[in-house]
């Protein structure tokens, strides 16, 4: 058995960052940039105008001559000579010998003639060119999330597609001779398989889709076959159940049985110690206890991370914070605990029931308390550590 900290260091060491792949803009929400990108323009690439106006230049005259109008998008450049005005609209270009766009609230039209009421300082409403970025610019670094703000930012240099670190991945096998699908009728004995669609949905909210499930028995070949497909198509293959020390527990052998070799076993920490995690090449494999409140913690504490690391984001290890604790805890296991409360006003409340069987709590809390392995007892008025689940 080792600690949770070696647990993260043997994880963090095993695992490396996917692929670089060059993807469509429309394609990359969610994934990180594998480089640096510099800008191929100047944007804004021509003088604009950043109001609905008239550009003219700058001088003391009240009124100005009026001698064509500028569209957005138009191309041409209008001649304008001292004295001249011309029609503008926001973001079309400023005529070459034009200094100035004064708005047209600030201004009235006599047919021809332009009134001035009262005129900007020279240089207003024009936006230089470059004046966002300039040709050569780095704009984003490797390592950037792209969200909709940098993907549409990039649209506006003209990208269509950017290398990005491809997201691995991910095959799901859970095993157990007693579960049934939602939706079928419940056989005595039977449990509702809830771990797939957990997982499947903790993937999806760390941006992976499409995620293979494979579903077995309490069966060796079944298991060892299998592991074998899901090794086949994923990066990463996580597994529910049959980790334990129980007779029909077959998956550490299905694993050893398929070249996965084994990194750790077991950490001290409740819930969740009989994790397995470990690798073939480069595919990394964990190995989540079958009680649904311990495989979620540990894809909390383990996988996602993980995750993050694959997909190239920079600070990839889970940001503990710290909030005051309300309730006692009680600690006499020796282990570190992850405890499911809620943490509103940084004030932490615990949740009343913490059994790894039981996803009741989880459903609604948003964090997960961490007490260490030393500490025994934490009273009301303490600093506690914890994971913020909603902010993962
Ligand atoms: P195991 O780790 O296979 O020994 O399973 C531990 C406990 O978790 C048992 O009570 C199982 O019935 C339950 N369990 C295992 N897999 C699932 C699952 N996919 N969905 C819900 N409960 C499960
Ligand atoms: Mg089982």
């Amino acid at each position: 058995m080792i600690v949770v900290a070696d647990a993260l260091k043997f994880i963090d060491e095993h695992t490396g960052l996917g692929p670089k792949i060059k993807k469509s803009l429309a394609d990359v929400y969610g994934h990180v940039l594998a480089e640096n990108v510099f800008t191929p323009m100047n944007m804004p690439p021509f003088r604009q105008s950043s109001m609905d106006g008239y550009a003219l230049r700058w001088s003391d005259n009240k009124t100005y001559k009026m001698v064509g109008e500028v569209q957005a998008g138009a191309a041409k450049n209008t001649a304008l000579q001292h004295g001249d005005a011309v029609r503008i609209f926001t973001g079309a270009r400023v005529p070459d010998e034009a200094d100035t766009v004064i708005i047209q609230e600030h201004t009235s039209r006599d047919e021809d003639v332009l009134n001035i009421d009262k005129m900007p300082v020279m240089g207003s409403n024009i936006r230089p060119v470059g004046e966002q970025v300039q040709l050569g610019d780095l704009v984003l670094e490797e390592g950037k999330f792209l969200n909709e703000a940098a993907i549409g930012f990039l649209a506006g240099l003209g990208f269509e597609e950017i290398p990005v670190y491809e997201p691995p991945k991910v095959g799901i096998l859970v095993t157990g001779n007693e579960l049934q699908q939602p939706g079928k009728p419940l056989e005595e004995g039977q449990i509702y398989e809830s771990n797939a669609i957990t997982l499947q949905m903790a993937l999806k909210r760390t941006g992976i889709n499409g995620v293979t499930i494979e579903r077995v028995g309490d069966d060796l070949k079944e298991t060892i076959k299998a592991v074998e497909k899901l090794l086949k198509n994923s990066d990463l293959v996580l597994i529910s159940g049959g980790i334990s020390v129980g007779d029909y527990d077959y998956v550490q052998e299905a694993l050893q049985k398929n070249g996965v070799q084994e990194v750790f076993y077991k950490v001290n920490q409740k819930p969740g110690k009989p994790l397995w995690f470990g690798t073939q090449g480069k595919k990394i494999v964990f190995a989540l206890p079958g009680n649904p409140g311990s495989s979620l913690t540990c894809f909390y504490v383990y996988v996602w991370p993980a995750l993050r690391k694959l997909r190239g984001v920079k600070s990839y290890q889970n940001k503990e914070k710290t909030a005051t604790l309300q309730t006692t805890i009680k600690n006499p296991f020796g282990k570190v605990l992850f405890l499911k409360a809620t943490v509103s006003k940084n004030e932490a409340k615990l949740m009343g029931v913490q059994a790894s069987s039981m996803l009741k709590s989880f459903a609604t809390c948003n964090a997960l308390l961490i007490v260490p392995a030393e500490i025994e007892e934490m009273n009301p008025g303490e600093e506690i550590k914890y994971i913020a689940l909603d902010q993962l």
